[in-house]
């Protein structure tokens, strides 16, 4: 939504298609052809690939994908934490908790690698139910009022360096900003202001480092 208003608020206008995925780009004389799941063609000179863990239209291996755990818990008013702290472990693999402002838990971790692209439903059970215990675990006194109420897992891509994938591809005029790794959101934020001074062609620090490029 926030993402649909930008676009329709921004002063050059752009055309916007929702619901609608990309399947397969390839290169023309004087650009490219992306072509959709409904097999219309979008012609355009450059391209900009910012589709999060999906990393079906990147080379392989250029970022590693595991499986994040994740359950929502009933609202539960008399929990405390102070100052409603994000609570994470070290533990390998590892937990995070953090309150809603609803008061439910939201409880996560427990990654696992991904194995080819197949989320397996009985591994996700078990990693839910292994979640609600250690969640149980700690908060014993809360331990008989603590019920799951949700529950969903996804990907979750990283790098050896822990920064995103954002610049210009080995492929000439295709740009990458794939935004992995813990701290998906500020690199992100960095890959808007790095996409922005490439395309204007102002120097920047950040460029090689984020660099789809660059060796880690
Ligand atoms: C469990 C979990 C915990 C996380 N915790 C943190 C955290 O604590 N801190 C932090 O900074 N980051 C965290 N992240 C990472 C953060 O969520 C991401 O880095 C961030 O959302 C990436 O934003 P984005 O806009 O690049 O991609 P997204 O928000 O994923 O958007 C990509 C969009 O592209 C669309 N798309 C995909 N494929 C195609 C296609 N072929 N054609 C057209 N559209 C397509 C998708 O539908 C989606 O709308 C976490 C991620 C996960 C999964």
């Amino acid at each position: 939504m926030f993402t649909k208003q930008l676009i329709e608020n921004a002063p050059n206008k752009h055309n916007l298609f929702e619901n609608t995925k990309i399947d397969k780009i390839e290169r023309t004389e004087n650009g490219f052809v992306a072509i959709t799941n409904f097999k219309e063609r979008i012609y355009c000179k450059k391209i900009v690939i910012a589709t999060g863990y999906n990393l079906d239209l990147i080379e392989q291996n250029l970022c590693m994908c595991d499986i994040s755990y994740t359950i929502i818990t009933n609202p539960l008013p008399e929990l405390k934490i102070k100052n409603n702290a994000l609570v994470q472990d070290d533990k390998e693999p590892y937990h995070y908790m953090r309150l809603l402002p609803d008061a439910r838990i939201i409880f996560g971790g427990e990654d696992t690698a991904s194995k080819g692209k197949n989320i397996d439903e009985k591994v996700a059970k078990k990693k839910y139910r292994k979640l609600y215990k250690d969640l149980c675990k700690m908060f014993p006194d809360f331990a008989d009022k603590i019920r799951v109420e949700y529950s969903f897992c996804g990907y979750f891509g990283w790098t050896d360096d822990n920064l995103g994938l954002i610049g210009e591809s080995k492929f000439k005029d295709i740009y990458y900003m794939i935004s992995c790794g813990a701290n998906g959101v500020i690199n992100a934020f960095a890959g808007a202001k790095i996409l922005l001074d490439l395309f204007s062609g102002k120097e920047n620090p950040l460029i090689p480092l984020f660099s789809p490029t660059r060796e880690t």
